[in-house]
């Protein structure tokens, strides 16, 4: 994506910002001329940050202001103990506001609506933020929170509400429970936003299907407001992001070369406007990529596409980056092929080489026309020659993780 001289200027103040302010940012570059950055070749230079840098600086390293203009912090959920601090002014609540405003907007969500808001209010970013920009779109919002499933159908059905948020678990659980209870004609529901955590097709369908709703991936993480800075728009081709807010870049994972339109990579997030904690670089290991060229909406904000998985996730072979989720949708393709897989990752005759093994339930020719088929697919989605195996059901040992259907003994 090239960079706006907009976007250019808006980071290079944002640098003197965080340079003045003197604290993680200062510490991490100050070996960098500032001035010096003119292009977008000197900004692309300058080095990622991660989230074990925002952790730590705990507890309020990452402040570049003073402390009487901070007005709340937020929290990211840390697994391995120090969570990550992100101190907001007003600005920053008030520009979260605007951007998850223009999400609802995007959704085709108006002030007549009545906002259903399950996720969690608090520390985490999730509630507050649906809350906040229902509010500033001048919707009706029934701050729910999670849990109690009796008391969310019974105020879905009595405040007639007419769109659900929530994570995509919660939103099957509730439709099943709809589906279960008979009351699916006293659900008025038209709309469900849902929180962009990787979601199946079939999954996807199944919820849009039982709640009778359209759905929409909302995408966002804690460092960078939180959930509000992404949305699919109702022709579904990738989510639009607000690029006078955020500049995003998409590299490779393993090299940090910044990749082209189009190519899958890993999120970059660098924020233009923030004032408590701004990101410079910010590696998010979510992998999508910058869907290019015009959406049919018209609208000018680019698009990413959902969010495809973790690079953690991802293994290189021959050159070419690959990981679980990728094969899942491409297996979902393949005529036969049920949802089993596994792939093992070797090296024969000094070059890599990747063998798929599919369960299927065909037998003789038509199994051995269904890896042909399934060369083919990865060969001219992927750009990988593999080596095909259909086995039968059952064949392959189940494991509850997809991280796990990957196996590399290239090491
Ligand atoms: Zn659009």
């Amino acid at each position: 994506m090239k960079m706006t001289d907009n976007a250019l200027n808006m980071i290079k103040n944002q640098l003197k910002r965080v340079m003045a302010a003197g604290g993680f940012y200062a510490e991490k570059l100050k070996d960098v001329d500032i001035d010096g950055i003119r292009t977008q070749e000197d900004f692309e230079t300058l080095p990622f940050s991660e989230k074990a840098d925002l952790r730590n600086a705990y507890p309020l390293g990452l402040s570049a202001v003073p402390e009487e203009d901070i007005v709340r912090i937020h929290s990211s959920s840390g697994t391995t103990g120090t969570p990550v601090i992100i101190p907001y002014t007003q600005k920053d609540v008030d520009d979260w506001a605007e951007l998850f405003r223009r999400c609802y907007e995007i959704a085709g969500v108006t002030k007549k609506d009545r906002i259903h808001i399950t996720p969690g209010y608090g520390l985490w970013t999730a509630g507050i933020g649906f809350q906040l920009g229902a509010e500033k779109l001048g919707a009706m919002t029934i701050p729910m929170g999670p849990g109690n499933t009796d008391k969310q159908i019974k105020f879905m059905e009595d405040m007639e509400s007419t769109v659900l948020c929530a994570t995509s678990s919660y939103a099957l659980l509730l439709a099943e429970e709809i589906e279960k209870r008979g009351v699916k004609n006293k659900i008025k529901l038209k709309k469900g936003v849902i929180g962009s955590e990787r979601w199946g097709e079939k999954m996807r369908a199944r919820i849009a299907d039982e709640l009778g709703v359209q759905l929409y991936d909302i995408y966002g993480l804690t460092e960078v407001y939180g959930p509000g800075i992404a949305i699919n728009c109702e022709y579904n081709t990738g989510m639009h992001y607000f690029d006078d807010f955020l500049y995003f870049e998409i590299i490779d994972p393993k090299t940090g070369r910044v990749l082209p339109d189009g190519e899958l990579g890993e999120l970059v997030i660098t924020t233009l406007q923030k004032e408590g904690a701004p990101l410079i670089r910010y590696r998010t290991h979510d992998l999508t990529r910058i869907v290019p060229g015009k959406c049919p909406c018209g609208r000018s904000y680019p698009r990413i596409d959902v969010i495809l998985g973790r690079t953690d996730d991802m293994v290189k072979v021959k050159g070419v980056n690959i990981f679980p989720g990728q094969i899942d949708d491409l297996l979902k393709e393949l005529e036969g092929a049920s949802s089993e897989y596994q792939v093992f990752i070797d090296h024969a005759e000094g070059k890599d080489q990747m063998t798929v093994f599919v369960e299927t339930a065909l037998d003789g020719e038509r199994k051995k026309a269904m890896e042909k088929s399934m060369k083919d697919l990865f060969k001219t989605r992927i750009g990988l020659t593999i080596v095909p195996k259909a086995v039968s059901i059952g064949d392959l040992p189940r494991s509850e993780k997809k991280s796990t259907r990957i196996y590399d003994y290239r090491y």
